[in-house]
């Protein structure tokens, strides 16, 4: 089975969730895009996001608390953008309503059956991903070229200690830190990880191509 990863460094997962779930004022549903790289190995596909592309106010069709559209322009512009830097795109989006259990809606799956089409006829259909935050808690899932419907992704959040978040699981606590190491959502976190790595360190796509074979130590 190929598995498949978004990866977000932890400096970049929190950019995403300031501007999901701002401290004040009201709390629609809010929308962006992430630049991805992609490593295809041989029985998993990760994507590694490296910039967050927020949709401003004036590109939404619409946004209430629980639905959102985006202009089909602003897209246009992101997949243009992304092309140009020869990146891939994970579109994410918030349920604002949602704390520690998240997926995404029978709107969200027809909008990204929607979006595959379109990605296939402008672009060639190159693999995109597709994430939606709860407060603390994330689902993913990946589209790969000429198929009608996705894979469920594995969601890693990458910096001083690894998070990971499966759509079947009980999600970690996004605020899981060093004071909660001996805690009881810290164990049930570290037994739900595969994977061990201390520190993260900026890397560029060549030393990332180069690296793969050692950066994947799942046990
Ligand atoms: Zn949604």
């Amino acid at each position: 089975m190929n598995q498949q990863i978004i990866r977000l460094p932890k400096a970049l997962h929190s950019e995403v969730t300031a501007h999901l779930f701002p401290d004040e004022g009201p709390q629609p549903e809010r929308a962006a895009f992430l630049l991805a790289n992609r490593v295809e190995g041989k029985d998993r596909g990760i994507f590694l996001g490296y910039r967050l592309v927020v949709v401003p106010e004036d590109a939404y069709l619409e946004k209430a608390d629980d639905f959102l559209q985006v202009k089909s322009e602003f897209i246009c512009e992101v997949a243009r953008m992304a092309a140009a830097e020869s990146a891939y795109l994970i579109e994410l989006h918030s349920h604002p309503g949602c704390v520690r259990k998240v997926g995404f809606s029978r709107l969200d799956c027809a909008g990204q059956a929607r979006f595959q089409k379109y990605l296939t006829y402008k672009l060639g259909g190159p693999p995109w991903g597709a994430l939606v935050f709860g407060r603390e808690s994330v689902s993913g899932s990946v589209w790969l070229p000429g198929t009608e419907s996705s894979l469920e992704a594995r969601v890693q959040i990458v910096g001083e200690n690894w998070q990971e978040f499966s759509n079947s699981q009980e999600p970690v606590s996004l605020r899981f830190d060093r004071q909660q190491v001996f805690g009881l959502q810290a164990q049930r976190a570290l037994a739900s990880m595969k994977i061990g790595l201390v520190g993260l360190r900026p890397l560029h796509k060549a030393q990332i191509l180069e690296e793969t074979p050692f950066a994947f130590d799942f046990r």
